[in-house]
C-alpha cells in the first residue's frame, strides 16, 4: 500500500453510509463484532451478487473459450503440499514487545512498533492457512484446511473438466467462491479481511504462447472494470519485482486502483508457467497432460490466472460512485453506480398515500417487480425519497401523480441528470428496459414527452 490519496473520498463517509443504508454490517455486532468479517446487508448482497454476475457474464457466458466451476472449500490436505501453501503460504509476523501486538513486519516502516514505538521481536513465519478438522476425531490425521484462494479446485479438476467440456486448448475455468487467510493486519474496511470472496480464472494455454494470453488477459481484465464505472485514472498496472514474485509465478502484474488509503491491489495476473499441473500431478499420481490431436503429443499446458477479489472490487465501485453535491440547499449523496451494479433498479413513489395512487402504484410496482429488484416507498416528502434512492444507486425513479389517475401516464425521472420524462404506463417497462441499457433518456417512446423540473410537486 502506498501514501493516502489526497482527494479521494472519506473511507468513514463511506463506511457510515454502508451500515447507515444497510449495505454492509461488522460481523457478529451485537457481540462486539468479529475482526476483520463483514455481513452483507440488503442492498449490500444485491450489489455483490450484481458485481458477480457481471464478472460471470463477462468471462464465462459471453465466451466459447470458457467453462465454470464450483469447487468445495474444504480440500484433500495434499493438495496444499502440492501446491506450496503449507510450506510457502506465509507472511513474516513481529511481535511488540511492549503492547504485543501483532505486525507483518514487510509492512513495518521503521525499527519500532508503529503502535506505540516498542521493540519488535525477530521476525518469524506465520502460516495464514485456517486449520480445521474433518470428521468427528480431533487429531493430526484429519486436520484440513479452509481454502486460502479458489485456484486450486480448478488445477485438481483440469483432468474431469477437460473429458467432460470437451474443450480444446487454449480454454480456461472460472469460478467464485469464499476463502479464507488467517492475515496477521488487517483493516481498511473490507479491503483486507479474513474471509472473503474471489473470483478466479485458470487460462490454460499452450506453453509458447503464455506471453500473447498474458496481456490479452491484463488488458481485458482492465478493460472489464473501466467499463463498470471504475475510472481509468484511478487504476494502474504494477508489475511483480523478482523479490516479490510468488514461487510459482514466472510473471505477474497487479491491477492496482487509487484507493482512500493509497495505491493497492484489486486484482493479481499471473503467468503460473505449467507449476500447478506438474506439481499435482507428481503428488497425486495421476496424469494432467493434455493431449494435442495436432502434433499427436502429450504436453503440459501453461496457465494465466487472472485473480480478483469480490470484497476489493465493491469497495473499489464505491469509492468510483460515490458522489456528493448541493441540490437546492440541501447536500445530495449519489452513488452514480452503473445500472448493471445497483441494488434496486427502479423505484416507485406515489406522490401521497390516497388510497387509489396507492393501489395504482403498487400495481406498477408488481409488474415491473417481475424484471427487476424495485423499491416501493411512499414515507415523507418526494424529495426525500428521491434523496434516499440517489444515495443507494438507484438509477430511476417512478413517480404516481393524481395526473397518472387520469392520463395513464407517469413520470420517469434519472439520477445522474435529474431529467424527467413523461410516459405512459404501458410503454414504462419498455423504456426502463432501454435505459437501463443506456439509452438516452430523452429518446422517447410513443406518447411520452420530456418533463419539465418542478411540474411534479416537491
Ligand atoms: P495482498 O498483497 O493485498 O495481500 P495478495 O497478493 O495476497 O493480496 P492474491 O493472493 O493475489 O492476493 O489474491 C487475489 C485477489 O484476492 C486479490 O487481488 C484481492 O482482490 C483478493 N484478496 C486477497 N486477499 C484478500 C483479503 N484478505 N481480503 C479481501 N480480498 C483479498
Amino acid at each position: 500500500m502506498t501514501e493516502p490519496a489526497p482527494g479521494r473520498v472519506d473511507m468513514v463517509k463511506l463506511v457510515s453510509l454502508c451500515q447507515r443504508r444497510g449495505f454492509i454490517f461488522p460481523s457478529s455486532e451485537i457481540y462486539g463484532g468479529l475482526s476483520s468479517c463483514w455481513d452483507y446487508g440488503p442492498l449490500g448482497v444485491e450489489l455483490k451478487q450484481n458485481i458477480k454476475q457481471a464478472w460471470w457474464r463477462a468471462v464465462v457466458r459471453e465466451r466459447d473459450d470458457m467453462v465454470g466451476l464450483d469447487a468445495s472449500i474444504l480440500m484433500h490436505p495434499r493438495t496444499w503440499e502440492a501446491s506450496g501453501h503449507l510450506k510457502g503460504f506465509a507472511d513474516p509476523l513481529v511481535e511488540c514487545k511492549s503492547c504485543h501486538l501483532r505486525w507483518r513486519s514487510d509492512e513495518v516502516k521503521g525499527d519500532g512498533c508503529p503502535s506505540c514505538g516498542g521493540e519488535l521481536t525477530e521476525p518469524h513465519l506465520f502460516n495464514l492457512m485456517f486449520k480445521t478438522f474433518i470428521g468427528p476425531i480431533e487429531e493430526q490425521a484429519s486436520v484440513v484446511y479452509l481454502r486460502p484462494e479458489t485456484a486450486q479446485g480448478m488445477f485438481v479438476n483440469f483432468e474431469n473438466v477437460v473429458n467432460t467440456s470437451r474443450k480444446r486448448l487454449p480454454f480456461g475455468m472460472a469460478q467464485i467462491g469464499k476463502a479464507f487467510r488467517n492475515e496477521i493486519t488487517t483493516g481498511n474496511f473490507i479491503f483486507r479481511c479474513r474471509e472473503f470472496e474471489q473470483m478466479e480464472i485458470e487460462f490454460f494455454v499452450r506453453p509458447e504462447t503464455d506471453k500473447h494470453w498474458f496481456d490479452y488477459w491484463i488488458e481485458e481484465r482492465t478493460n472489464w472494470y473501466v467499463k463498470l464505472g471504475i475510472k481509468k485514472e484511478n487504476l494502474r498496472l504494477r508489475q511483480h519485482t523478482k523479490e516479490e514474485l510468488a514461487h510459482y509465478a514466472k510473471e505477474c502484474y497487479d491491477i492496482d486502483y487509487l484507493f482512500p488509503m493509497g495505491w493497492a491491489e484489486l486484482e493479481g495476473i499471473a503467468n503460473r508457467g505449467d507449476f500447478d499441473l506438474v506439481q499435482h500431478s507428481s503428488f497425486s499420481g495421476k496424469s494432467l497432460s493434455y493431449y494435442d490431436e495436432e502434433t499427436k503429443q502429450h504436453i503440459t499446458p501453461y496457465i494465466i490466472e487472472p485473480s480478483a477479489g469480490v470484497d476489493r472490487t465493491f469497495l473499489a465501485l464505491l469509492c468510483d460512485a460515490y458522489d456528493e453535491g448541493v441540490v437546492e440547499g440541501e447536500t445530495r449523496v449519489v452513488l452514480h453506480l452503473h445500472p448493471d451494479l445497483a441494488p434496486i433498479k427502479v423505484a416507485v413513489l406515489p406522490l401521497s398515500r390516497r388510497e387509489n395512487l396507492v393501489s395504482l402504484a403498487k400495481e406498477v410496482c408488481t409488474d415491473l417487480r417481475r424484471n427487476w429488484m424495485v423499491n416501493y416507498d411512499d414515507a415523507q416528502s418526494i424529495g426525500r425519497r428521491y434523496r434516499r434512492q440517489d444515495e443507494i444507486g438507484t438509477p430511476f425513479c417512478v413517480t404516481i401523480d393524481f395526473q397518472s389517475l387520469e392520463d395513464n401516464q407517469v413520470t420517469v425521472r434519472e439520477r445522474d441528470s435529474l431529467n424527467q420524462i413523461r410516459v405512459p404506463i404501458s410503454e414504462l417497462k419498455k423504456t426502463l428496459q432501454a435505459k437501463l441499457e443506456g439509452e438516452d433518456l430523452f429518446v422517447l417512446p410513443p406518447g411520452g414527452k420530456i418533463w419539465k423540473e418542478g411540474e411534479v410537486s416537491k
